[in-house]
């Protein structure tokens, strides 16, 4: 594994995005057209305009057409769109957004567009179509996002080196924490950790949860003092080329007590059996399940109150989903976490994840963190 992230902190995003971003992903979207029945599609989810032609830029409009394919961004971003996406025209945005698209559109001759109905609002969509009244616009759920699933190389590359500076993050965590440190203190060292050694940012904002405040899966930090004898709940992600990292592991000063022993080993139990038994092919929903059974068949199924997994890649939350609601079928090339957990009010949560690739007979497991929850003092 390729450990030169100490000396990536300086390096130009645009000039690796170049490299990371060719045309097959446009063609991948314009093949989708005709059967969509359109003229063109327009992307503005930011992460989506990344992953189509590697603008890193928070606002931007790109219309693709079924041969060609252009970027409308405002006077802040021209320069640096034109660095970004190599080959595809940059039309800077005087005024409204709305008579843009009503240029696009009459350049490109299309009448019938697609648009990200998951990610326009409805005063956006009413000024479009106030401002481009020859355009007919139709909303699709999830179409670029469905192309993002499926990870290049060059993206699994990506998310290993965020999930190596992630691991390298929860061993520093490790020999750094002692009880009596608060809750957003060990944050703060994980942000700086991350910051400091490689990292554009936090894959999110992490999760220090001890004792009752891990009953909450998404639990915030507060000033309470971690101590001994209680579950510890850390939750964290460093972002390295715009590709997220997402690791939870659970912790304990002193002697282990009964029953953090025996959920300990229920809920790795449940992840183990998920990581052993997920294929491609398989639903999101039998992935889930697979987990799911041990911890219902120990009597604790109400308490995993979240679903099994979720993609990751440009956003920390992404398609596929491993959840009981999730019946499309996982590809091979898919990276998504396995994250069991169980959660008690009076006392506390336990959740460990892994970020796994799915390849053709299983997954193969990407995080490195030990999995021993024990912490010396
Ligand atoms: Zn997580
Ligand atoms: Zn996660």
């Amino acid at each position: 594994m390729a450990r030169h992230l100490h000396h990536r902190t300086h390096v130009i995003p645009w000039q690796e995005e170049a490299l990371a971003v060719g045309p097959q992903r446009v063609n991948s979207l314009q093949e989708r057209l005709e059967a969509l029945g359109l003229d063109a599609f327009l992307v503005t989810l930011p992460t989506n305009i990344r992953y189509l032609v590697g603008f890193t830029g928070d606002l931007g409009l790109l219309l693709v057409t079924r041969d060609a394919v252009e970027l409308a961004v405002d006077g802040r971003y021209t320069e640096h769109a034109r660095r970004e996406v190599g080959a595809v025209p940059v039309r800077e945005v005087r005024g409204e957004w709305a008579a843009a698209l009503a240029g696009l559109a009459a350049d490109y001759s299309v009448g019938h567009i697609g648009y990200e109905g998951d990610h326009v609002t409805v005063s956006q969509l009413e000024r479009l179509a106030e401002g481009a009244p020859g355009v007919q616009l139709e909303p699709f759920s999830g179409t670029v996002l469905a192309l993002r699933a499926r990870k290049s190389p060059e993206e699994i590359e990506a998310l290993v080196q965020a999930i190596a500076l992630t691991d390298e993050t929860m061993a520093a965590l490790r020999d750094w924490l002692r009880p009596g440190v608060t809750e957003r203190e060990a944050v703060w060292f994980v942000e700086s950790y991350i910051r400091t050694h490689g990292g554009e940012a936090v894959a999110f904002d992490p999760i220090v949860a001890a004792g009752r405040n891990g009953a909450m899966a998404h639990a915030r930090p507060s000033d309470r003092p971690i101590g001994r004898q209680e579950p510890i709940v850390v939750d964290i992600g460093a972002r390295v080329e715009g590709y997220h990292g997402d690791l939870t592991r659970t912790l304990w000063f002193g002697t282990p007590t009964d029953r953090f022993n025996e959920l300990y080993n229920l809920v790795l139990e449940a992840q183990l059996t998920a990581e052993d038994g997920i294929k491609a092919g398989m639903s999101g929903k039998e992935a889930d399940g697979l987990a799911r059974a041990v911890i219902e068949g120990a009597g604790y199924g109400e308490r995993f109150s979240h679903s099994l997994g979720h993609g990751v890649g440009l956003a920390i939350h992404e398609e596929p989903r491993l959840s009981q609601l999730a019946e499309g079928a996982l590809e091979t090339g898919a990276v998504v976490s396995v994250e069991p957990g169980v959660y008690f009010p009076d006392w506390g949560g336990i959740r460990i994840e892994d970020l796994v690739v799915i390849e053709d007979g299983g997954v193969r497991v990407l995080t490195r963190s030990a999995k021993e929850p024990w912490l010396a003092e």
